[in-house]
């Protein structure tokens, strides 16, 4: 199809000199470095990383590479980057479909050890997370305890030297695939349900710990519950005091914004689609015109996402910015969907995900069910209005 040059947009704003070598020296490792087979899982991937063998190869090529924690400060092995950087990262992985890695260790446990931890908490599991020996999952939210996540009743009893667990997680992302977990337990009931939690580091291989798989949407395996049944966590693995630890987890969910980039995940989704248009017989005015509204949404979004955090610090007193990032880049994100759902038409019926003769209109389909959960996973597009409207009042 004539008239589609290109979605490798320009980032907002001219690039400097400086930011034009940093690109270069990007698109040199990336070229390197992805193979045909690693472009391809990354092009495959459904959720929110890519399958778990092609996670490990890319994310040991960014550790080599000294890659692996853009948002860490260099003297704990990150790489120091700017938001502007990061951006730029992230951007160009994003159009080269690199893998989306298992990062939920990186982008939020690892910021906070570094803030709150204790030296031998860092010492211990920076290292690991660094290299890929460990991957976490977060197990925040139970059956009564999501939007209103200060309600959890899972348990942890003091015995001697150890907490003993009871009780269960839901919807823990990649608890089949990671060997530990940071959740937030109840300790002790006080006057608020805030008070009275605690921060743990969970060695899930811990004997007393079940994981049942959850199926998405989509047929996919990426959500669980995991259940606790006398379940010995050593009190040293307790982040920040005793009863203290919604302070803790409050802190993970600002650090875990920071580090995260909502455009970029859009950005691989809207560059699917718009190939898919290119390779389209007819021009379809409609789709033409979607597609330029969505990539003018999107270079608006990514500005106001590089603003918000010009430092990749986030400040600790509560405003609604995060809360408008997280609404604004999860709605687009499902209007992207829809997009590509819309440009792969009748075809998104007829063949299976995966298979190699699909042409993509499969993986539009799954990937359009799947990103469902964006406006629910890491709080609710309601709960991000109501946080909004507050602030505003
Ligand atoms: C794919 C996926 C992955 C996830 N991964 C993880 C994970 O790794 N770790 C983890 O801990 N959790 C995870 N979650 C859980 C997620 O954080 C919760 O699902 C979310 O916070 C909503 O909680 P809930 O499911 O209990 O729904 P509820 O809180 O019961 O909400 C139900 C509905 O009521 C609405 N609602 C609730 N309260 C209000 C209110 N005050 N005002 C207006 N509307 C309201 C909600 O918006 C929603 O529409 C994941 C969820 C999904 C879907």
């Amino acid at each position: 199809m004539q008239g589609i040059a290109t979605v490798r947009a320009a980032p907002p704003g001219d690039d400097t000199a400086d930011d034009a070598t940093f690109l270069a020296d990007v698109r040199a490792f990336l070229d390197a470095a992805l193979t045909p087979e690693l472009r391809a899982a990354g092009r495959r991937t459904l959720g929110v990383h890519a399958d778990m063998a092609a996670c490990r190869i890319w994310h040991s090529r960014l550790h080599a590479r000294g890659w692996i924690a853009p948002a860490w400060p260099v003297e704990w092995g990150g790489t120091g980057w700017s938001a502007r950087r990061r951006f730029l990262f992230d951007r160009e992985c994003a159009l080269n479909d690199a893998p989306l890695l298992f990062a939920t260790g990186l982008r939020s446990l690892g910021p906070l050890l570094i803030e709150c931890g204790t030296p031998a908490q860092r010492a211990r599991y920076l290292p690991a997370m660094l290299s890929g020996e460990d991957m976490w999952c977060q197990g925040f939210s139970e059956p009564g305890a999501g939007s209103d996540l200060a309600n959890i009743v899972t348990r942890a009893r003091r015995d001697g030297d150890d907490y003993i667990i009871d009780g269960t997680k839901i919807w823990t992302t990649g608890a089949h695939l990671a060997n530990r977990m940071f959740a937030i337990v109840r300790t002790a009931n006080g006057a608020r349900p805030q008070h009275g939690l605690t921060f743990l580091l969970i060695d899930l291989d811990t004997p007393g710990i079940t994981i049942a798989p959850i199926i998405d949407l989509a047929g996919e395996h990426e959500v669980n519950q995991v259940f606790f049944d006398g379940v010995r966590v050593p009190a040293g693995n307790r982040v920040g005091a005793e009863d203290k630890g919604w302070a803790i987890a409050k802190r993970l969910m600002q650090l875990a914004r920071a580090n995260n980039s909502p455009s970029a995940l859009v950005r691989r989704i809207l560059h699917r689609g718009a190939q898919a248009l290119r390779a389209l017989d007819d021009e379809d005015a409609t789709l033409l015109a979607r597609l330029a509204q969505l990539q003018i949404e999107l270079e608006a979004f990514a500005q106001v996402e590089q603003d918000a955090l010009p430092s990749g610090r986030p400040r600790a007193h509560d405003d609604a910015t995060p809360s408008m990032l997280k609404l604004i880049g999860s709605e687009l994100h499902q209007k992207v969907a829809a997009f590509a759902l819309d440009v792969a038409g009748p075809t998104a019926m007829a063949a299976r995900h995966g298979s190699d003769e699909d042409g993509g209109g499969a993986h539009a389909m799954a990937k359009y069910l799947t990103v469902r959960a964006a406006t629910i996973y890491s709080g609710t597009s309601e709960t991000h209005r109501n946080v909004i409207a507050r602030w505003m009042l």
